[in-house]
């Protein structure tokens, strides 16, 4: 998640790089900041200084993520012609897509002092609802990362097969077909068994019901136990977490 905007690469025209803002002026966070930014999360960071909290935001997703875009394209010398050439930048908005974390929605959907807390039953649907959780099966096995590096792989092949014929042109237009498209795949995988929010209050009985909070294809999603009636200790630990930063903060 975070430790991937530490990666990225500049060559020629082509913006690798996560900045706030790069070099073409675009802040990879707030260019996707959205509607439901005020929705935070007391997060504890345990530092060698002592620990502290703060109010965590939403994540800024790179739809074309940041480390296989550095290493199935940027750093592939068959290709460097076109790559330098390529006035595209990772940090677009197109390629960009604000995303909830397993805290958020724990905060939206239970009560959580820094005595502890409980879920509500009479939740509405958060306005991040439909939209997977950036930490869960983004690295995992076959997950979403790995799904972008096959596309990428792909991509550098075929530019390194039409050899000098390559243009900036289908570079630039490959990315950009690639960040709709999993852009629109996001929101699917987000909708699957009817919805974050159907699934977190009925999804009791349903052994998918992880399916919407999911980054991964229905075939590699991790599943965990069901949070509400179960109370599992995946929430519970997140309520202790939060409560905690409560009172630290
Ligand atoms: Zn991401
Ligand atoms: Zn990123
Ligand atoms: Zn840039």
């Amino acid at each position: 998640m975070s430790d991937e905007h530490q990666r990225g690469a500049k060559k020629g025209e082509f913006c690798g790089i996560p900045g706030n803002p790069c070099e073409c002026g675009n802040d990879y966070i707030k260019i996707c900041e959205p509607g439901w930014s005020s929705h935070t999360f007391a997060r504890l960071v345990k530092a060698k200084a002592g620990k502290f909290a703060f109010e965590k935001k939403y994540e800024a997703h790179h739809v074309m993520c940041v480390a296989p875009v550095s290493a199935e394209v940027i750093a592939k010398p068959a290709i460097e012609g076109v790559v330098k050439a390529t006035k595209w930048c990772i940090n677009n908005s197109d390629n960009m897509l604000a995303m909830p974390l397993w805290g958020h929605t724990v905060m939206w959907y239970c009560d959580i002092t820094e005595d502890g807390g409980e879920i509500k039953d009479d939740s509405p649907a958060p306005p991040f609802a439909n939209i997977p959780q950036h930490d869960w099966d983004h690295n995992c096995k076959q997950g979403y990362t790995w799904e972008i590096e096959q596309e990428a792989k792909k991509l550098a092949d075929k530019l390194k097969e039409m050899g000098h014929k390559a243009q900036p042109k289908n570079l630039a237009g490959a990315l950009n077909a690639l960040s709709s498209r999993f852009k629109t795949t996001l929101a699917t995988r987000g909708g699957r068994k009817g919805g974050t929010h159907k699934m977190f209050i009925d999804g009791a009985s349903d052994s998918e019901w992880c399916h919407p909070f999911s980054m991964a294809s229905d075939g590699k999603v991790t599943s965990k136990g069901f949070p509400v009636r179960s109370f599992d200790e995946r929430v519970a630990k997140w309520i202790k977490r939060i409560a905690e930063a409560i009172k630290e903060g």
